[in-house]
């Protein structure tokens, strides 16, 4: 019998994005999460179940081992931190970036370079303060939990730090993008010490992976 597995991942992209990978590895998931819900869903291998959880969880659930591996973006792991967490790979699935953005009408080139104190709100307040302490601009972080591109427009921030795609939120909201701060993705994350005990099962679907995401 093979030691069971447990994966965590987040309904929605992630999971839609994952599903050609588990496949790849011979996974196959037995039931829809937009149908079901379930929030432990079983698949055609007994040994290995996928669980459903926030996004930002993920790191939370490999890191206690609620689960042995998951799928998190790079911005919640950075948000988040890694500490007991291996990330062997990038899967290069949920593709966006990490941006600052601010009202069509707001000159940031200007503000920046007469020293002007930023307000800036946020979902992704440690990868702001990183980016804008490098740069030597002052800031006064405002944490939000979502419809970041709400606050220039109601004059709550000057500017945002957001995912950005395709862009199409910020035009329709006559925001524009002024700094990109890093590219996202996608990573497989495992748990250390399930790495150790449940070797074999983890080996072969990290390995099934990195064929399937190459
Ligand atoms: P929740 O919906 O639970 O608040 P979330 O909004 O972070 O969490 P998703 O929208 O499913 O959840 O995003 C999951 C991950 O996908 C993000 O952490 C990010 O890495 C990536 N992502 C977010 N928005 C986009 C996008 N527009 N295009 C591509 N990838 C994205
Ligand atoms: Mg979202």
């Amino acid at each position: 019998m093979t030691t069971p597995i447990t994966l965590a991942l987040s309904k929605g992209r992630i999971f839609e994005e994952t599903l050609p990978l588990l496949r790849a590895a011979g996974i196959e998931v037995l039931e829809d999460p937009e149908t079901s819900r379930k929030l432990i869903l079983a698949t055609n291998q007994p040994h290995v179940r996928v669980v459903l959880v926030r996004a930002s969880d993920v790191p939370t659930y490999v890191q206690h081992g609620g689960a042995d591996a998951g799928v998190a973006g790079r911005d919640v792991l950075i948000e988040h931190g890694v500490e007991g967490l291996y990330l062997p790979l990038d899967l290069g699935i949920a593709r966006c970036r990490m941006s600052v953005a601010v009202r069509e009408d707001f000159d940031y080139a200007a503000a920046v370079r007469q020293g002007a104190r930023l307000r800036v709100a946020t979902k992704y307040t440690r990868i702001a303060r990183e980016h804008f302490a490098e740069k030597g601009v002052h800031v006064d972080l405002i944490k939000l939990y979502g419809s970041m591109e709400l606050a220039p427009l109601t004059g709550l921030a000057d500017a945002i730090v957001d995912l950005v795609s395709t862009g199409g939120t910020l035009r329709a909201n006559k925001l524009v993008e002024v700094e990109r701060i890093m590219d996202i993705s996608s990573r497989l994350v495992v748990n250390q010490a399930a790495l150790k005990l449940k070797r074999e099962p983890l080996r072969a679907l990290i390995d099934a992976f990195a064929k399937a995401a190459a």
